[in-house]
Parts: C-alpha cells; sequence; structure tokens
C-alpha cells in the first residue's frame, strides 16, 4: 500500500511544474481541464495539498486532532471495525460498483475488492501523442488504456476528494461527479477545480506522457 501512495505522490511534481510554467499553455491538458489560468494556483495547492499528505482537523475519527487520510480495505470486517461509519463499505462497494470512495467528515478512503484487481501503474504510454484521440466530437476511449485507470491514480482521485471535502461534486450535488473524460471537459473552470477526475486525468496525463 505505501508504494502505491509513494507513486500517487512522484506523479505530482512533474504536473505542479507544468502547470506553473505553462498554464493552458500546457500540453497535457490544461486547459481542456481547468479552462483558465486562473485556475493555476488552486490546482497546484490541492497538488501540494496530496503530495504532502496534509493533515486536516475536524474529522472522525478523532476530530479534535490534526489528522493525514487513511486507506482501509473494504472487507466483511469493516462494519463492525469502524462503527461511526454510517454504512456498510464492502456493500457500498458492490452497490455503486466502484474500485474506491471516500467518506466525508472522515479519515478513511476505502479500497474495494475491485481496486486491487486495477493494474499499479501504466507500464508503458497507452496512447501515443499528448491526448486521447477524439472521434465523434467524443474523446475516443481505448478500453483498458484509460490514462487515469490505474492504482496509482485512483489513490490522487480519492485523496482529492479528501482534500475538497464537502465542496467536491458527488452524485448529489449540480452539476454530479464526472466519471469520464468528456464529462470533465463538459465542466466550467469553477466546478472543473470539484471534480476529482479533472485533476487525476491532467496528472495522469503529464505523467505518462512525459
Ligand atoms: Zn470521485
Amino acid at each position: 500500500m505505501e508504494h502505491l501512495i509513494d507513486e500517487a505522490r512522484a506523479a505530482i511534481p512533474p504536473a505542479i511544474r507544468d502547470a506553473e510554467k505553462y498554464g493552458t499553455r500546457s500540453l497535457y491538458g490544461f486547459k481542456s481541464m481547468f479552462k483558465t489560468d486562473k485556475a493555476v494556483p488552486l490546482v497546484t495547492t490541492m497538488l501540494r495539498n496530496v503530495a504532502a499528505l496534509k493533515a486536516l482537523p475536524n474529522l472522525q475519527p478523532f476530530p479534535q486532532y490534526l489528522q493525514k487520510p487513511h486507506f482501509a480495505c473494504a472487507t466483511a470486517e469493516s462494519v463492525h471495525r469502524y462503527p461511526f461509519i454510517p454504512y456498510d463499505p464492502l456493500i457500498s462497494c458492490e452497490i455503486g460498483q466502484v474500485s474506491s470512495f471516500y467518506i466525508g467528515n472522515t479519515v478513511y478512503i476505502f479500497l474495494c475488492p475491485t481496486f486491487w484487481a486495477l493494474p499499479s501503474h501504466p507500464e508503458e504510454p497507452p496512447l501515443t501523442g499528448c491526448c486521447p484521440e477524439v472521434k465523434n466530437n467524443a474523446f475516443k476511449v481505448y478500453p483498458g488504456y484509460e490514462v487515469y485507470n490505474y492504482q496509482s491514480y485512483v489513490i490522487l482521485h480519492e485523496l482529492v476528494h479528501f482534500y475538497l471535502q464537502l465542496m467536491s461534486l458527488s452524485g448529489l450535488t449540480i452539476p454530479p461527479e464526472q466519471y469520464s473524460m468528456n464529462g470533465c471537459v463538459g465542466l466550467d473552470y469553477a466546478t472543473s477545480l470539484l471534480n476529482p477526475l479533472n485533476i487525476q486525468t491532467y496528472v495522469a496525463s503529464k505523467y505518462t506522457h512525459s
């Protein structure tokens, strides 16, 4: 687990350098994901928080202390082990068909059984060129070759949820959280900063293609 967190953190400094040097002139999708150079300080602050695994106050189980994010495997025991969590993590994995999720107001990021079936990081650049191909005005998805669908980038995604806390887009917000590249590109500047896949995609594009 530690090495996956280290891989996620290793992908961040190149993205910070790229964002600060080029902003919307970046070759790695900054403009598609965030629209304006006004986003640079916000994106880089978020990335610095993730890289530092910065501790936050007011979170369960010890709201009186500053606490770092904590990764836990969702298993049949989780519901007994984390009694302050209002639902069964393993059942949430199954109902949501997700590989991981963060529980707001807590330190816990749960990794579902399907998380362990994802590759840890790209073995080789999955696509030629810096941007995925566009066809019929939509990104062409190569099954199994999405630039961001690796354990290390999934960890990054959940850490972004952790630092956004209740500001992050979710199933209950308008607009809702976007889980596709086209959905990410379709968000405006303000909401793009609240959708973890936008940051995940940008970091993954930079790290995979350079
Ligand atoms: Zn998410």
